[in-house]
């Protein structure tokens, strides 16, 4: 999934309560509200953000960078206030899939974005709309709906419950090519007029709007209810011989060389959703061939690839330094994270589940060339264990019953 996020406004509502910084960078629990928009993205399986900036456009792209946890990061920014139409439309011709979801860089709302994009791709419309039911609307007015459609807007002082919009959107890639204009606003011109027929993704998740000064107090004090909390599948792929030719004890740039489609497969894995973790044996480090920061430099120089080709990145490289043999004191130890064991995936499992990430093992993968590849996962519980064109002619005994004969990883995208 791709994600825009319209972070451009110049968030006069705030500006009593945050001095010299754009809103989307107001401190909230001491760190930029920004960085809780894109965990958000992060747990809900984007692969890519583009943020909209325009009021103090570096300073964003200053603190945010080119990569933010598993996600590539683009900016698109306005040289003239384009209104949120205009922004999200500029935004939409940088995008490479047949539709993004668009969030407000001043609002949280936790919606399940892989449940609405479902409701998205079900509901025929270009644009669905979260919305949230609340039990007064009148500060704030209501949508009318009809068959899950939107009809209309009723102004604020109505009393009593109803929908509001929630501020997330899927919108197609085209929709909005039938405005001329430059600038317009997204909700007065598109919602408002009804310009094009918008589909209501109801949500009953938790919502915040640090653009109101009351609003943006409790978020300080409600820091923990600004993670999204989600299950998600990952596949946890072995490097050398899998991903890339296998050139023994590999650490330097100009050796690597993904093997033929692995990269593209490698994408197809992020966009359906998966977290892709690779998972690697360095003994190499261990018999004094080569530092960890050369094994970190690589995996930098796979990512900044696969962000240039396919604006994806690996969501973690974990990797066993360690040898019973050992020329390195240091390194010289019977581990728990050496493949076939299955340390490393647990380990990656503890970590995301830190941050709010629960990995679902049961409809996890594990893909690799060799036996210990296949046994990592057996022993760390991921259920599909995939052999591809391996030199070991008995590990296809152990790999899951119907996935032992993929020869290849470009085969891969198949079976996900
Ligand atoms: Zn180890």
């Amino acid at each position: 999934m791709e994600a825009i996020i319209l972070a451009g406004g110049m968030g006069t509502r705030l500006r009593t309560c945050v001095e010299d910084l754009p809103k989307p960078l107001a401190p909230v629990g001491g760190r930029p509200f920004l960085e809780y928009l894109l965990d958000y993205l992060y747990a809900n399986g984007v692969h890519r953000a583009i943020i909209s900036t325009g009021y103090m456009a570096e300073k964003i792209e200053d603190a945010v960078g080119r990569r933010y946890r598993g996600m590539c990061v683009d900016y698109c920014r306005e040289d003239m206030p384009l209104g949120t139409g205009g922004a999200i439309k500029k935004a939409l011709g940088m995008c490479k899939e047949d539709y993004a979801v668009v969030i407000n860089g001043d609002t949280f709302y936790d919606v399940d974005l892989f449940e609405m994009q479902k409701a998205h791709e079900k509901g025929g419309c270009p644009v669905t709309m979260a919305a949230k039911l609340l039990k007064n609307v009148e500060r704030s007015g209501y949508l009318e709906t009809a068959n899950g459609r939107l009809t209309g807007f009723c102004e604020k002082g109505a009393t009593g419950e109803g929908l509001i919009n929630g501020g997330i959107y899927f919108i197609d890639k085209n929709a909005l090519d039938c405005i001329n204009d430059e600038k317009f606003s997204f909700e007065k011109r598109v919602l408002e007029m009804i310009l094009l027929p918008v589909n209501i993704f109801e949500s009953e998740a938790y919502f915040i709007d640090i653009g109101i000064p009351e609003e943006f107090a409790r978020a300080n004090s409600e820091k923990d209810l600004l993670i999204s909390k989600r299950k998600r599948r990952a596949v946890f792929l072995d490097r050398d011989g899998t991903l890339n030719k296998d050139t023994g004890h590999l650490y330097r740039i100009e050796d690597f060389e993904f093997l033929p489609d692995a990269d593209k497969a490698f994408a197809a894995i992020k966009k359906k959703g998966y977290l892709a973790i690779v998972i690697t044996n360095q003994a190499g480090i261990a018999k004094n061939l080569y530092k960890p920061e050369d094994a970190d430099a690589l995996h930098g120089y796979i990512d900044s690839a696969l962000c240039k080709e396919h604006s994806v990145i690996a969501d973690g490289y974990y990797y066993c330094p360690h040898h019973p043999e050992a020329v390195l004191d240091e390194y010289r130890t019977v581990c728990n994270c050496r493949k076939p064991e299955p340390g490393l995936i647990l380990q990656a499992v503890s970590d995301f589940a830190a941050s709010g990430i629960e990995i679902d093992l049961q409809n996890s993968f594990t893909v690799g060339n060799r036996r210990s590849d296949l046994l990592a996962g057996i022993n760390a519980g991921t259920k599909y264990n995939v052999l591809i064109g391996s030199d070991e002619p008995d590990a296809a005994e152990i790999a899951s019953a119907h996935y032992e004969s993929l020869f290849g990883f470009s085969n891969l995208e198949q079976v996900l």
